[in-house]
């Protein structure tokens, strides 16, 4: 199955998310289950938990169409000491908040050197601030999605998450989503279907399709190697609709979250319903 959606709103409670969802149609969707732009927030209410599940039933969501999203804040490649313990705490708590909802994955920007250290070294600590939550947790994926690589942001190469992943102890709880506007930006050209299918072989090559576990899908505002992180809704930017429709019929995308982080909400139900168009599934 495809499971087209888009990242919607919690505002009021993360229990509002499937509804919002499935008022546009969407078969999948992601959120952020606190304020993404706090450190803290109040745990979830078992009420919220309770009516979350509830409504995810209702509206036929199951853990492997949702994909929730962490706060921006969270560096767990951090430099400093204090600021990398507290953005390990506030990682913690994210993945306790999917537990509680029932969820299997959370997906996260691995992290940022601050051009304090080097790659290889905040790599290492972005896999050890993994295995300490992984630890510390049951049931839930730490899923590392790909970057624009904008500033000092890691994880633009396929290489580094792969370089991340190997030091993770438990493999079968870590995993990857990509980001189609950020592996333009970061200079793969998924504009065409050579290129994807290029880009595409030399993922599976270096990271491994088996740990795939969602989609972002968003049109790129910027040109190709940019390393600048501006989505554009789909058909409205530089990507054309090549990645689109790869995406759409390719079974390698089956089964798994295929979310929507593009600009325009007023249009999330009409690209929903275009992706469905191609996909025919
Ligand atoms: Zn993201
Ligand atoms: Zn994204």
């Amino acid at each position: 199955m495809k499971y087209f959606g888009a990242h919607v709103s919690a505002s009021g409670g993360v229990e509002n998310a499937p509804i919002n969802a499935a008022a546009i149609g969407a078969k999948a969707f992601s959120f952020f289950t606190k304020n993404q732009r706090q450190w803290t927030a109040a745990p979830l209410t078992d009420e919220s938990i309770a009516k979350f599940k509830e409504n995810c039933e209702k509206h036929n969501y199951t853990p492997s169409q949702i994909l929730p999203h962490d706060s921006y804040l969270i560096n767990l490649g951090n430099p400093d000491a204090d600021a990398l313990d507290k953005s390990r705490n506030a990682f913690l708590d994210e993945l306790q908040r999917c537990e509680q909802l029932g969820l299997d994955r959370l997906n996260f920007h691995p992290g940022s050197t601050l051009r304090k250290i080097s790659d290889d070294d905040s790599l290492l600590l972005i896999a050890d601030s993994i295995n300490i939550a992984l630890g510390k947790t049951s049931g839930v994926i730490a899923v590392i999605e790909n970057t624009a690589g904008q500033g000092s942001n890691l994880g633009y190469k396929f290489e580094q998450i792969a370089q991340i992943i190997d030091k993770v102890e438990d493999k079968t709880r870590v995993g990857v989503c990509i980001d189609t506007c950020h592996t333009y930006s970061a200079g793969y050209d998924i504009s065409t279907w050579q290129g994807c299918d290029d880009v595409f072989e030399e993922f599976e090559n270096i990271i491994g399709f088996k740990y795939l576990k969602g989609i972002h899908l968003n049109d790129s505002m910027k040109a190709l190697g940019s390393r600048v992180d501006r989505h554009d809704s789909i058909g409205k930017g530089t990507l054309g609709a090549d990645i689109f429709k790869y995406i759409a019929t390719d079974n390698r995308f089956d089964d798994m979250p295929i979310c929507l982080e593009t600009p325009n909400s007023e249009l999330w139900s009409d690209e929903i319903a275009f992706l469905y168009s191609l996909s025919k599934k």
